[in-house]
């Protein structure tokens, strides 16, 4: 339970001012996120980390010299936004290139890649590792599905040390890849957590039981037993680890293999509890014959004030060994003593944004755009009404933030909307910065969706003229497009896609049909509110879900949810309004 915020909304931001006002030697406060306050060498690479919040002293406690040099943070729970991933890592550059390094998890994925390409298209070299260290979350031959838990902490720390040891970005790339082969994670919960204002923990574990296969986010566990014993607990967690199909290829026999073990605190567990199970662990790695290096017992990653711990083992080599040595000195971990570094003289600070000024649109346009502005304040009222179901909805599979990032989305939307079409925007102009403020204010897999279906969308509406029903049933269908293409989802997968196909396929038959747009729309909204229906039976093949499947059986998807009612708002709209028709 949180007992202390102001208000919920700003319980993030005011987190991170504070954690900032705190360790101000070690980070500064950029836009996106926290970067180093201390200097480093012009070509270094930069490594850039980052997540939702929640996880402390994931990701801007670790922060500092012979660690990351920036961390984007979002929301609690909700991965960073594009934007704020490229803010943070701009002002983390050192003229080296960057590395993005991350849990994989699908929201991160979509926003991390965009400000990838955004950093590209600006001429910044970037590559990008995720960290799959959680073997609960898929099958050892799907490595590359599985998500990112206490893991994070070895590859982070040997992409850093070999920046700072000069490698170039291929190198580090090479040794961030290496580590995170190396790194297998599992863990276990004993509480759910509950977010700062939330009446309800995200998912609850009987009293006495225990979830195994934790997620970090409050996703449920993959299966429950009753609470064992300390070292009944430790021998599950190594035997696991152990099991030959989770060693590292290379490492056959066990005998002298070396490894670092992270016996990792959830958030609210006692360390003297830790220490009573690491006891175990200790005697079972060395039974088995290993060689244990640098043992970490403490909070790495934690899931806000769950109660729970994971196990990692770090599989060294003799370069990553030599790696590990490397000191650090962030705000929540340090290792080894580092040379002091002087303090980064920030660039001048710029100048707060402007309101950029925008291009008119034509009369027609400046109608219809204030027709747009309506329709997006139409979808922040259907959100509103609607914003804790939504949230039951996505607890049951996934981390329960649907609603709350839809809420902030289109909120942000709403106003950034209002004011464009207010300075004489057109409907593209006005649209597309709803389209931006959503997907930055957002965050999650959906602000990014959102972002890019809104755009699609705006790019057919142009700022001249009235565009014809037709025009939006292509930007319907370009939606579609940009949504597969960045999240990967086909029909059936159980996300959003299986409500917008039908969606766009039916707007675009009955606009073919010679029907009126909102006769059209009205066909389409049915149609989507059908499908999202039908995703109840559906189990989900992306998105966080993906891990606890057949939990959300009978339940429909969030995402297509959420789509379907904004569908059925928006679709007596135009009737309305008359425009476009
Ligand atoms: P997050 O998963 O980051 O917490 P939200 O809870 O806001 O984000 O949104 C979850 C919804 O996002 C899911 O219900 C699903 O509809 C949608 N979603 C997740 N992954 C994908 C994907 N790869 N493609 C399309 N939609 C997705
Ligand atoms: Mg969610």
């Amino acid at each position: 339970m949180t007992r202390l915020w102001n208000a919920p909304t700003a319980f993030a931001d005011e987190m991170i001012d504070g954690f900032v006002a705190a360790n101000s030697r070690c980070v500064r406060r950029v836009d996106g996120g926290v970067v180093r306050s201390t200097a480093s060498p012009v070509g270094e690479v930069a490594v850039v980390v980052g997540g939702g919040s929640g996880h402390y002293p994931a990701f801007g406690g670790l922060v500092g010299p012979g660690l990351a040099h920036g961390a984007a943070m979002g929301n609690l729970f909700a991965s960073p936004s594009t934007a704020q991933v490229h803010a943070t890592a701009r002002a983390a550059d050192n003229g080296g290139g960057v590395l993005l390094c991350y849990g994989n998890y699908a929201g991160d994925v979509l926003n991390f890649t965009a400000a990838q390409e955004r950093l590209r298209a600006e001429g910044v070299p970037v590559a990008t590792v995720t960290v799959t260290d959680d073997i609960s979350s898929a099958p050892a031959d799907e490595r590359d599905r599985r998500r990112g838990i206490a893991g994070d902490l070895t590859v982070f720390r040997a992409a850093a040390a070999a920046a700072e040891r000069g490698d170039d970005l291929d190198g580090v790339v090479r040794v961030a890849r290496l580590a995170n082969e190396r790194t297998r994670s599992f863990g276990v919960a004993f509480t759910g957590c509950t977010l700062p204002g939330a009446a309800t923990p995200l998912f609850t574990v009987p009293e006495g039981r225990m979830a195994v296969g934790l997620g970090i986010h409050g996703e449920p566990g993959i299966d429950e037993t009753d609470i064992p014993t300390a070292d009944e607990l430790a021998d599950l967690l190594v035997a696991r680890l152990l099991d030959p199909a989770e060693r590292p290829l290379d490492v056959d026999g066990l005998a002298g293999a070396r490894v670092v073990p992270i016996l990792n605190g959830l958030g609210s567990l006692k360390y003297e509890e830790m220490f009573v199970v690491y006891r175990r662990v200790a005697e079972r790695l060395t039974a088995h014959g290993l060689e244990i290096v640098d043992p970490h017992v403490g909070e790495y990653c934690t899931s806000f004030d769950m109660a729970g711990l994971s196990l990692t083992l770090y599989w060294l080599d003799d370069e990553l060994a030599e790696l590990w040595e490397h000191p650090v000195d962030a705000p929540a971990y340090r290792r080894g003593s580092v040379l002091h570094a002087p303090a980064r003289i920030a660039d001048a600070a710029p100048a707060a944004p402007a309101d950029a000024p925008v291009a008119p649109g034509d009369a027609d346009s400046r109608d219809l755009a204030a027709v747009v502005a309506r329709g997006v304040a139409e979808i922040a009222t259907v959100i509103d009404a609607h914003v804790d179901e939504l949230g039951r909805l996505d607890a049951v599979a996934g981390d329960g933030d649907h609603g709350i990032g839809m809420q902030r989305g289109a909120h942000a939307a709403r106003e950034a909307a209002r004011r464009t079409s207010a300075a004489g925007a057109g409907a593209r102009t006005t649209l597309t910065a709803a389209a931006d403020a959503w997907a930055d204010r957002a965050g999650g897999t959906s602000g990014a969706l959102w972002g890019l279906m809104l755009r699609s969308i705006a790019a057919e509406l142009g700022d001249r003229g009235r565009p014809n029903a037709a025009a939006v049933a292509r930007g319907v269908a370009d939606a579609v497009r940009a949504v597969t293409a960045a999240g990967g989802a086909a029909i059936g997968d159980k996300t959003l896609v299986d409500a917008l196909v039908p969606l766009a396929d039916t707007l675009t038959t009955a606009v073919a049909e010679g029907l009126p747009l909102d006769e059209a729309g009205r066909r389409a909204a049915v149609a989507a509110a059908r499908a999202a229906e039908g995703t109840a039976e559906l189990l989900p093949r992306r998105g966080r879900a993906r891990t606890h499947g057949d939990h959300s059986l009978g339940t429909p998807d969030p995402g297509a949810v959420s789509l379907a009612l904004i569908a059925e708002a928006l679709a007596s709209l135009p009737s309305r309004e008359g425009h476009p028709s």
